[in-house]
């Protein structure tokens, strides 16, 4: 849904993107000349993509030289998607409404499996032909990078000339000095990429790469097309020693509305064994105090609110001492997700105080077990403390996430699913009850998709149907609680972020035949030669080759392995313990 608020709106899009622009503070625009020109576009709408720090990190970080101008290109929403169709014309960038085919490189910044289709509709309205191969000198390279591109990118694999693997402060300005130098040679474009795959050991040309298959349909073989490419992919960290990184454009037609985003930490030291972010963001890296300060004290100087980030925000250090100089100082903040074991009294007052109306703690399973197998390390006690804590605090809602499907789930942990919101409830009645006013439950409840670089990589996702009936099971087990709201995803949306995260590169012709059908995966699965249920629903073998093994992410393999036979036996393992452990590979001596 947009959040565009102008009424009458624009009747055309030229006037609607001046609109848009006018509305924001802090965005770049830049004088084309001889700079090279990057489309930076984000595979969803506007109102989505302007929330991303990460997107907005890259913008600053392309735009900071002074040989590049980038603008940025969304997905367009219905309203735009209209204006477009009566027109005609090809999709344009915000910044100077230019066609995409008129830059040099359309850089995709990825996030999510499931906007893998809006990037096939962007290449067609920006009148790209899809596939790489199909793409002549003239047309732009087409690049991507992102999180789920270093998770398994091989779906993808056909539309794009190549993918730069790893956090981007890491490597993009070797990337656009080599990228640079190289196009004013005027080499041809597939020169070009191998060069480039020659020289940057973070640059995935899926081109040069091929693949084998076996009788039985699984991955044989997968190497380079040439000796002297590299075999493996390597995906670089960046040590939080730098710049805070902080969103740079203010806009109201985002939900942050003018909120500025503040990186405080980045991984999470947790281990969950189902989490990908928690793998591959590993290992978990906070910003020094002083750059912490130094970033909220320059951004407090333009702004009422900040959006304090990290993927293990309740882990950052002091986290209420900042909140608390935060308020001190007269503005207001915001967080995500907390860890129920780190919440204090002075924590959740400050969130009030802040006027956070909604406090979300994600148990994840509903029985220690469960919570053993997925390496949560919380136990129901520490949950009712976080419950009574909160409750006592203030009549704050809670959201609470919960995953249903994970591995060697039965039907004892749902009930104890039910069972533990029920006593969440109670707790909550209990701990409100001097007050007279109290906060409703808001239970998300979500199915697991196992996903590369986890523990779970190996696992079958569950069958939908399975899912399906957990889920009216579980309608009936808490229909009776009071204060409750439940949201459900939809078991078929997530199969197919399973098949797109653990699939290889034929199912691109998939992800290509849901495109022509208008989006209609049903169809495109009937008309497929390939069973999708072969990547989602078969458990695979330790020695299989799995589509992204190519990718270094430092990850010892023996240890994943080692971590799904432990979950399997609902033992829990350690947590990371930087400096004193070396058991995943991603630390070494060296290295920390
Ligand atoms: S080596 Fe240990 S501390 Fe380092 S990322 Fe891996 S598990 Fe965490």
């Amino acid at each position: 849904m947009s959040n565009y608020k102008v009424n009458p709106p624009p009747k055309d899009i030229i006037t609607l993107y001046r609109t848009r622009l006018s509305r924001e503070k802090g965005y770049i625009k830049k004088d084309w000349g001889a700079r090279t020109r990057i489309a930076l576009v984000y595979p969803n709408h506007y109102n989505m993509g302007m929330t991303n720090l990460g997107f907005q990190s890259l913008y600053q970080l392309f735009n900071q030289r002074t040989d590049v101008v980038a603008e940025r290109i969304f997905l367009p929403d219905d309203q735009e998607m209209r204006i477009y169709l009566l027109s005609g014309k090809p999709l344009l960038s915000l910044e100077s409404q230019s066609p995409l085919s008129n830059f040099d490189l359309v850089a995709f910044s990825i996030s999510f499996e499931n906007d893998y289709l809006n990037i096939l509709k962007i290449l067609e309205m920006g009148r790209l032909p899809l596939f790489a191969f199909q793409r002549s000198e003239d047309d732009p390279f087409v690049m991507a990078g992102g999180v789920t591109t270093f998770l398994n990118p091989e779906p993808l694999s056909p539309f794009f000339d190549f993918f730069l693997l790893g956090e981007a402060e890491s490597n993009i300005n070797i990337f656009l000095d080599l990228f640079i130098s190289l196009k004013k040679d005027s080499s041809p474009k597939t020169k070009l990429i191998k060069t480039m795959s020659g020289s940057l050991d973070s640059l995935y040309a899926p081109s040069l790469f091929q693949s084998g298959y076996s009788r039985d349909g699984c991955l044989n073989s997968f190497e380079p097309i040439e000796n002297n490419l590299p075999k493996k992919i390597n995906v670089p960290r960046k040590a939080l020693t730098g710049q805070v990184r902080t969103s740079i454009i203010r806009t109201p037609d985002t939900l942050f509305g003018e909120k500025l985003l503040i990186e405080l930490g980045r991984g999470c030291g947790r281990s969950c064994r189902f989490c990908a972010a928690g793998y591959i963001y590993r290992p978990p890296r906070i910003y020094s105090k002083s750059r912490t300060l130094e970033a909220l004290n320059k951004a407090m100087a333009s702004h009422h609110e900040v959006g304090l980030m990290a993927s293990a925000i309740s882990d950052i250090p002091d986290l209420e001492e900042l909140t608390s100089m935060i308020l001190e100082k007269g503005h207001t903040f915001s967080l995500s997700s907390l860890r129920a074991d780190k919440l204090t009294p002075g924590l959740l007052d400050h969130i009030r105080k802040a006027g956070q109306k909604t406090v979300t703690i994600a148990p994840e399973a509903g029985s220690e077990r469960l919570r053993r197998v997925i390496n949560k390390h919380l136990t129901e006690k520490q949950i009712m403390d976080a419950v009574s804590m909160i409750a006592h605090t203030s009549n704050f809602s809670i959201k609470l996430y919960f995953l249903i499907g994970l591995p060697s789930e039965t039907k004892e942990d749902l009930i104890q699913m039910a069972d533990l919101v029920k006593g969440i409830r109670e707790r909550m009645i209990k701990m409100s009850a001097s007050r007279g006013t109290i906060g409703q439950i808001k239970l998300s409840i979500n199915c697991f998709v196992p996903k590369p670089f986890t523990p779970f990589q190996w696992h079958p996702m569950e069958d939908i149907s399975s899912l399906k009936e957990k889920q009216k099971m579980l309608k009936k087990a808490l229909a009776g609680i009071g204060g409750l709201k439940i949201t459900f995803d939809a078991p078929k949306w997530a199969y197919i972020q399973a098949l797109l995260s653990l699939g290889d590169r034929r199912v691109a012709s998939i992800l290509l035949m849901a495109h022509e059908a208008g989006g209609n995966w049903k169809k495109a699965f009937r008309l497929s030669d390939l069973k999708p249920d072969f990547f989602v629903y078969r458990k695979k073998s330790p020695d299989e080759i799995l589509p992204w093994d190519f990718i270094d992410n430092r990850i010892d393999k023996r240890h994943l392995l080692h971590e799904y036979r432990q979950a399997m036996k609902a033992t829990q393992s350690e947590v990371c313990n930087v400096g004193q452990c070396y058991r995943c590979g991603v630390c070494t001596k060296e290295n920390t």
